[in-house]
């Protein structure tokens, strides 16, 4: 089974820490290496993981506030005098063609890009779709969903047992038809079995929501922003943002396997265990990400 690999590039809140830098997350699944958010300093962080930005092929804004995107300019910068050749697709909330746009226009960005402001399931591959969902925060704000679909895989083992040659008669067992090979009859469950789907979700900036719930439904793995505990629930609420108690009351209600919680605010630099601890006893499977946390399922 093929991996998917998260990156988190940055894991701050609002302002940066010496250890935290803006929010950017990179997903690797086979060819795709799609950069959820672009903060400040995203390109920088690429190089302290060894990861080369020149693989992007797909950008995710969540929104348009600064700690999500200041980093666009230079990341295209460094793309365009890398000879960048591929086009970027970039998918964002209402207004992100204008927004970008703007940004190429005035820092004179040549890379080539395609963009789509989006909603619902705005992308569909042979492998894995994308969706979105409308957030609560203070500008239009989506989150996302990358998800991969459930495929019948053939068992090589019993393809060579029924010393089946390499033939466009493996594609159609793969599709599950049902084929003749040297007067048998085999049918695909023979000599396929299912490999399960998997689930991504990304959850940054926002209030509480319903939509937030039903977009991370039965999600491996939840990103989530966590950006302060219930002692600043006040604050939660009127930045519109997730306190840790929040971020695990969507993980548990949408029944999603494990969250990682992100977008940490400053003032826990020195203690983030009090987020991650408030988030556990609501959701067990909890973990809190840091710079260059790497997690491959
Ligand atoms: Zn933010
Ligand atoms: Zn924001």
């Amino acid at each position: 089974m093929e991996k998917v690999k998260i990156t988190f590039l940055g894991t701050s809140n609002a302002i940066p820490t010496v250890k935290r830098s803006h929010t950017a997350i990179l997903l690797t699944y086979k060819n795709e290496n799609i950069l959820v958010d672009c903060g400040e300093g995203a390109q920088r962080q690429f190089k302290f993981a060894h990861l080369s930005p020149s693989k992007l092929t797909r950008l995710l804004i969540t929104h348009w506030h600064g700690d999500h995107i200041l980093g666009i300019p230079g990341l295209f910068q460094t793309l365009a005098m890398s000879d960048y050749q591929k086009t970027l697709e970039v998918y964002g909330p209402r207004n992100t063609e204008r927004f970008l746009s703007s940004l190429q226009h005035i820092f004179k960005l040549k890379i080539k890009t395609k963009v789509k402001e989006v909603f619902s399931k705005f992308y569909e591959g042979s492998d894995f779709y994308l969706e979105a969902a409308s957030m609560k925060h203070d500008t239009h704000c989506l989150a996302y969903s990358f998800i991969i679909k459930e495929k019948h895989r053939l068992d090589k083992k019993k393809l060579a047992k029924l010393k089946l040659p390499n033939s466009p008669l493996l594609k159609q067992l793969q599709e599950s038809k049902s084929i003749t090979f040297k007067g048998r009859k085999i049918k695909s469950s023979q000599v396929s079995y299912l490999e399960k789907g998997r689930k991504i979700t990304f959850i940054l900036d926002t209030a509480p929501n319903p939509a937030s719930i039903q977009l991370a439904k039965n999600s491996d793995i939840l990103v989530c922003e966590s950006s302060f505990s219930n002692q600043e629930a006040a604050l939660a609420k009127e930045r519109l943002h997730l306190t840790a108690k929040d971020a695990a009351t969507i993980a548990k209600k949408a029944k999603v396997k494990k969250l990682i919680l992100t977008h940490i605010s400053q003032r826990y630099e020195h203690n983030p265990k009090i987020i991650l601890d408030e988030a556990k006893k609501v959701f067990k499977n909890t973990t809190l990400a840091k710079d260059f946390d790497v997690v491959e399922f």
